[in-house]
């Protein structure tokens, strides 16, 4: 068997750090040689926990392969530069990236592989296909976005509601999006309303109402654990590592 993939993972006391390190630990194909986060925590799941101000030493002092990071976008940007500078391929999971992120993940992506989805898992990326289709096949129909997330998620709507209103443009042009309603606002034609909740626990759930006067087309996944996030970001680890610079997209390795 070849050699496990190694891994660095940032923001490790994070949820979805804590989730990736004990994912990461049932798998042989990946070890994480190094867990960084901005606030000092010992260790999560007995994998010691170093500050993430020295990420750059600890890169060249712990040579892993890939760099999974699920933290913030400003940390992210941070942690990309680093690793283009160290030679090192990057999976990114976090959100909520504005243009100056994205420009700054296409500038690292110059220097190292580079992957950058919002939602690692399997059954999203079946809902982006079957949304292509439903839209193009109902084209007058109302479509309405949905999405619920746990009270402690910060950017909103979700980059996983945001990846679908894209899917919905590319099949019926850009249209008018509406966030949340009140008062006296009727429903224009064309537009598409988006809604984003927040309560509890909820690790992630997402749906696209198709609707016209007869008939209503509901599509929806729930998340129900951040295990399956974790188990995405990792293959992607694994598929990025002998890959050379360059952008990529967890479709790629999904048809792998
Ligand atoms: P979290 O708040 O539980 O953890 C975030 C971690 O990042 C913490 O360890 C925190 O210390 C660190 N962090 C945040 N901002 C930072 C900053 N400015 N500087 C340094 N460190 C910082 O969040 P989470 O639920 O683990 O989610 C993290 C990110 O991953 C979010 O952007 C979320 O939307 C995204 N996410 C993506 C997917 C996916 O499949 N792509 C799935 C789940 C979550």
């Amino acid at each position: 068997m070849a050699a496990p993939v190694r891994v660095a993972i940032t923001g490790a006391a994070g949820r979805m750090g804590r989730e990736l390190i004990d994912v990461a630990d049932s798998r042989d194909d990946v070890e994480v040689v190094l867990a960084v986060n901005r606030s000092p925590v010992e260790a999560v799941s007995g994998v010691p926990v170093r500050d993430a101000d020295d990420l750059p030493e600890l890169l060249a002092e712990t040579d892993p392969d890939v760099m999974v990071d699920f933290t913030g976008p400003e940390s992210s940007v941070e942690y990309v530069a680093a690793c283009a500078e160290a030679g090192v391929g990057v999976v990114v999971g976090t959100t909520g990236f504005d243009e100056d992120g994205h420009a700054a993940l296409d500038e690292a992506a110059e220097s190292v592989p580079l992957l950058h989805a919002t939602n690692f898992s399997r059954g999203v990326a079946a809902l982006r296909r079957a949304v292509r289709e439903a839209v193009a096949a109902l084209p007058d129909y109302d479509v309405e976005v949905t999405e619920t997330h746990h009270n402690g998620k910060r950017d909103a709507p979700s980059g996983t509601a945001n990846t679908l209103l894209t899917e919905i443009d590319d099949v019926r042009g850009e249209s008018e999006r509406v966030y949340g309603r009140e008062g006296d606002q009727p429903r224009m034609e064309g537009e598409i309303g988006v809604h984003a909740r927040r309560a509890g626990g909820v690790t992630g759930e997402h749906e696209v109402l198709l609707a016209d006067d007869h008939q209503l087309l509901s599509l929806t996944h729930r998340a129900g654990s951040r295990g399956v996030f974790a188990a995405g970001a990792l293959d992607a680890a694994v598929w990025l590592a002998d890959r050379d610079a360059g952008r990529y997209d967890f479709d790629e390795v999904l048809d792998a």
